[in-house]
């Protein structure tokens, strides 16, 4: 059995991450931090479609309870060997940077930077000790370009991709490889309260992108097909950039 764990695999992304994988054959850790329901759904729409997932709940914000599950679940599990990690939890908290409140700074950076922090930590090690492993991050075009309101996010974001091409370089000679996915505009609960019809006009494609749409280019770089594919950013935005 392979193992993927997928952070904020529950919904959203991560909820069609989490099933895109399980599709293809993994056994997926679906981590969560508060909406027990929406794990609950996305563990029981794996097994229905015959595939094999468990839920893992923990806040990757907090490197104690972060390490404390992995840890645990690494004990009981003791053949088992998380293979691909999927940083894709994340929140956005957006503000003029005027009016920004430092616990909208900080919450931001704990979860999308700090958490990937913690996250990668406690799976690495079992990598490279078996010379093999995926590492895959969601950062966002945000990150690349810059958004009016999301300095916090934006920053975030782009410290993701900085760490994504040091680790990739860091750990290539095991066979890791470590790359960023930059999606623009995804219909989630993340974008419900924005003005799509504003949004799509600047979008090339002139819609919206699809969970699922993210989730293929997840499956592909955890494949064998993208073993030579590493420290990379890839952007997924209909032409957004
Ligand atoms: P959603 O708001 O729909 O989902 C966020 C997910 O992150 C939930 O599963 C949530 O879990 C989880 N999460 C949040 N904080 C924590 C935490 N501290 N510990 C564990 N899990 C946590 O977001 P999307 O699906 O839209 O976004 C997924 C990723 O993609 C994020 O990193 C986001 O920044 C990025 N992204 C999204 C874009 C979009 O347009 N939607 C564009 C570019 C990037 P719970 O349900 O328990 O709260």
């Amino acid at each position: 059995m392979k193992y993927a764990l997928v952070t904020g695999g529950n919904r959203g992304i991560g909820r069609a991450i989490s099933e895109r994988l399980a599709a293809d054959g993994y056994y997926v850790l679906i981590n969560y931090k508060s909406n027990a329901d929406a794990a609950k759904q996305t563990l029981e729409h794996i097994q229905n479609a015959g595939g094999h997932a468990e839920i893992l709940s923990f806040d990757i914000s907090d490197s104690i309870s972060t390490s404390t599950a992995l840890k645990q679940w690494m004990s009981s599990h003791e053949d088992a060997f998380i293979e691909v990690l999927v940083n894709n939890a994340g929140i956005r908290n957006d503000a003029l940077m005027v009016f920004m409140e430092d616990q909208q700074w900080n919450q931001v950076i704990d979860t999308s930077l700090n958490g990937f922090y913690n996250v990668t930590k406690a799976v690495l090690q079992p990598m490279l000790l078996a010379r093999r492993g995926r590492i895959i991050n969601i950062s966002s075009l945000s990150g690349i370009s810059g958004l009016a309101g999301q300095t916090n996010y934006s920053a975030a974001k782009a410290a993701l991709i900085g760490a994504t091409k040091a680790l990739a370089k860091e750990i290539a000679p095991r066979k890791i490889t470590v790359n960023a996915v930059a999606p623009g505009f995804i219909e989630t609960d993340m974008t419900k309260d924005l003005v799509t019809d504003d949004i799509k006009k600047q979008i090339p494609m002139g819609r919206m992108g699809q969970a699922c749409e993210v989730a293929a280019l997840v499956s592909f770089l955890a494949s064998e097909d993208a073993s030579y594919i590493t420290g990379q950013v890839i952007a997924i935005a209909g032409g957004l950039a």
